[in-house]
C-alpha cells in the first residue's frame, strides 16, 4: 500500500497488533506516532525498527484514556506534521472472568480503554480530518464483539460496542472524506492473548478451518489496507481476521 507523505497515529503501537500495524504503515511510506502507555522500551524498538525499514516514526506516551493526554497527542501531530490522515485505535485490554465473578471495575476498566478511548481518539483527530477532507479512522474490534464469549461479557459488549461507533461515525462523516471501519480479529497471537487458558486454546484451534491463530502481521495487513487510500469506497465495514472461524 502506498502511503507516501500520509501521517499516522497507533494507539498502543508498543506491542502486538499495534506493533506490527505501525512497521505495516511505515513500511508503506507513512509517518507514524507510536502511542504506548507503560512500555517505553518496546515502543522505542518498534520506532527503531520501523526506521531500519526505510520508514519514519517516533514513541509518544499518553494514556488513551486521558482527554487531555490524547488531545496533547494530536496537537503534537499537528504541529510537527500539519495533518493527520491515519487513526488506529487499537489499544485494549481484557479483564476474562464469568459473568457471576465479574467486580464493576473490572467491567468499567475494559469499557475505558476498549470504548470509552476510541470515542475520546475520534473526537481529537475529526476536526482536523474534517477540515482537510480525508481521514482513514479504523478501529480494533473483535470477533468477539459479533459473536460473544464466555467469561468476556466486558469485552464482548466494549467491542460490539466499538463496532457500533464505527458504523455510528461512518454515516457521519463519509461526506467529508472521512471513513470509519472496523476489524475483528478472533485469535491474534500476542501478550493479550498468551492470558487465554490452554483448554480454550485447544477448542478454537478445532474449530479454526486454517487450523492455527492468526500472526499480528495479518491483522495489520487488514487494518493497513483500510487505512489506505485502495479502501476508498469501504466505509462503516467489519473486517473479521478469523482464518474462517466463523464465515460471518
Ligand atoms: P497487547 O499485545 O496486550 O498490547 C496492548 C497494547 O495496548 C500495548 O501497546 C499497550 O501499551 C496498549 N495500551 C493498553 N492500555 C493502554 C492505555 N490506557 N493507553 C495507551 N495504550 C494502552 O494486545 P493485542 O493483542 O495486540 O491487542 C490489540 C488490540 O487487538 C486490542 O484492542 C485487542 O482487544 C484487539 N484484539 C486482540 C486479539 C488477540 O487475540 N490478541 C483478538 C481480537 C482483538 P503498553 O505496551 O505501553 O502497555
Amino acid at each position: 500500500m502506498n502511503l507516501e507523505g500520509q501521517i499516522a497515529i497507533v494507539t498502543g503501537g508498543s506491542r502486538g497488533i499495534g506493533r506490527a500495524t505501525v512497521l505495516a504503515l511505515a513500511q508503506g511510506g507513512a509517518t507514524v506516532m507510536v502511542n504506548y502507555h507503560r512500555q517505553q522500551d518496546e515502543a522505542e524498538q518498534v520506532v527503531r525498527l520501523a526506521r531500519e525499514i526505510g520508514g519514519q516514526a517516533q514513541a509518544v506516551q499518553a494514556d488513551v484514556t486521558d482527554e487531555t493526554a490524547v488531545n496533547r497527542l494530536v496537537e503534537d501531530c499537528l504541529q510537527k506534521f500539519g495533518r493527520v490522515d491515519i487513526l488506529v485505535n487499537n489499544a485494549g485490554i481484557a479483564r476474562d472472568t464469568l459473568m457471576l465473578r465479574m467486580k464493576e471495575q473490572d467491567w468499567r476498566d475494559v469499557f475505558e480503554i476498549n470504548l470509552h478511548a476510541a470515542f475520546i481518539c475520534c473526537q481529537a483527530v475529526l476536526r482536523p480530518m474534517l477540515r482537510q477532507r480525508y481521514g482513514r479512522i479504523i478501529n480494533v474490534a473483535s470477533l468477539a464483539g459479533m459473536v460473544g464469549n464466555v467469561g468476556q461479557v466486558n469485552y464482548v459488549a466494549s467491542k460490539a460496542g466499538l463496532i457500533g461507533l464505527t458504523k455510528g461515525m461512518a454515516r457521519e462523516v463519509a461526506s467529508r472524506g472521512v471513513t470509519v471501519n472496523a476489524v475483528a480479529p478472533a485469535f491474534v497471537e500476542t501478550d493479550l492473548f498468551h492470558d487465554v487458558p490452554d483448554r480454550y486454546k485447544e477448542w478454537a484451534l478445532a474449530i479454526i478451518p486454517m487450523g492455527r491463530f492468526a500472526r499480528p502481521d495479518e491483522v495489520a495487513a487488514a487494518i493497513n489496507f483500510l487505512a489506505s487510500p485502495a479502501a476508498s469506497y469501504v466505509n462503516g465495514h467489519v473486517l473479521v481476521v478469523d482464518g474462517g472461524m466463523v464465515c460471518p
